[in-house]
């Protein structure tokens, strides 16, 4: 199950990250090539290609983001017993209590996103995310957790405004607080992975994973061609756009991380609201030089859905959005209508004027 988990995904890589026609070409100039390394962390494949004409460079970019991927799994990770666990047995305690230092930045601006988001991005919601087990794979005999439990942690109302940071220290007003970053880590860690990329003098590079990615410069001497996976058709793309320079491409979906039962399909972003799965979407997809804020944004925009989308991605500061509503229905702003090539032949396309 695992296996076959990987394998698509790699599958989607091959698409996502470089569908330019003549995809043979491996030179990027007279002597620039292509190096690719894979790195498996936050639960996917993360799938680097450098264009050099340094080959020792690339692979010292490479053993370097391995290191830094690795640690960045072990302690942003809620589930291993590792720094994160360790805060979040300290919250309930509503004691105040010193942070470890890589936390700091990844609750200061899921503060913010908290606030613009009006609380759609909120991952202060582990434990309802915990209830839920979405991060176990096995598929079957999957059922929703008991409703008198989801409601209490609704009703707990648990947000990134019950805490308090001042300087390196944490303080929670509210017991029912767990902090759960997989919807923002990983554009977190891209984020700064570019800039470690950048900083190694390396000018063309994606950091992609599983169709989450962030571009550096150019793919040799035009945009790098990105390929948006069809939410109900996985060998399918429903559409392709173009990125350079450092622009991150960010799309959150129903089709990864879910189960069906009762004929009802329950997918892994959760509306805090409710408690039960944000079911107005099928997939959200986002552009934004910042990886990180690319990441947040999708999962709210995902809940926001078709009504809602433009309201937020304005506070957040979003200009490129196509959402796929549930019904199959294709909505986007003029902006990204502008960029944006489909490939979804009879689907409803709706451009707002609102963002
Ligand atoms: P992916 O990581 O598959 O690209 P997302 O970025 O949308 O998808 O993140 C989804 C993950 O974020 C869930 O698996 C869960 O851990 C967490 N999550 C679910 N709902 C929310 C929410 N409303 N706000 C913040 N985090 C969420
Ligand atoms: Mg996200």
């Amino acid at each position: 199950m695992k296996t076959y988990y990987l394998a698509v995904i790699s599958l989607f890589i091959l698409c996502a990250c470089d569908a330019t026609p003549d995809n043979t070409a491996e030179t990027a100039s007279p002597t620039a090539k292509k190096y690719q390394h894979a790195i498996l962390s936050f639960g996917t494949v993360i799938d680097v290609t450098v264009l050099s004409t340094d080959e020792a460079l690339a692979q010292q970019a490479f053993n370097t983001l391995d290191e830094d991927f690795e640690y960045w799994h072990r302690v942003w990770n809620p589930w291993l017993n590792g720094p994160l666990a360790r805060v979040n047995s300290l919250i309930p305690t509503k004691a105040a209590f010193s942070l470890p230092l890589h936390l700091i930045p990844l609750i200061r601006q899921s503060q913010d996103y908290y606030q613009q988001s009006e609380g759609l991005f909120n991952p202060a919601i582990g434990q309802l995310i915990n209830l839920w087990r979405f991060h176990e794979h096995e598929k079957d005999n999957k059922q929703p957790p008991d409703k008198q439990q989801i409601d209490a942690l609704v009703a707990a109302n648990p947000s990134m405004q019950n805490l308090q940071l001042n300087n390196i220290q944490l303080q929670s007003d509210n017991e029912s607080v767990q902090l759960n970053f997989g919807a923002f880590a990983k554009g977190f860690a891209i984020q700064r992975s570019i800039q470690t990329l950048k900083k190694l003098g390396i000018e063309q590079a994606v950091i992609n994973a599983g169709g989450d990615l962030k571009v550096l410069g150019q793919h040799i001497d035009r945009a790098w061609r990105i390929g948006i996976r069809h939410p109900r058709d996985k060998q399918t793309v429903i559409a392709s756009v173009e990125a350079s320079n450092e622009e991150s491409v960010f799309t959150s979906g129903d089709y990864e991380r879910y189960f069906i039962f009762n004929n009802t399909r329950y997918n892994h972003i959760l509306d805090p609201r409710t408690g039960y799965s944000a079911n107005l979407s099928q997939s959200v997809t986002v552009i934004d030089n910042d990886a990180g804020l690319a990441d947040a944004a999708a999962t709210a925009l995902f809940v926001a859905g078709p009504e809602h989308w433009h309201r937020i991605a304005q506070k957040m500061g979003i200009k490129f959005v196509m959402l796929v509503a549930a019904n199959g229905d294709i909505h986007m702003n003029p902006a990204m209508a502008q960029r944006i090539q489909l490939n979804s032949q009879g689907a409803s396309v709706t451009i707002s004027e609102k963002l």
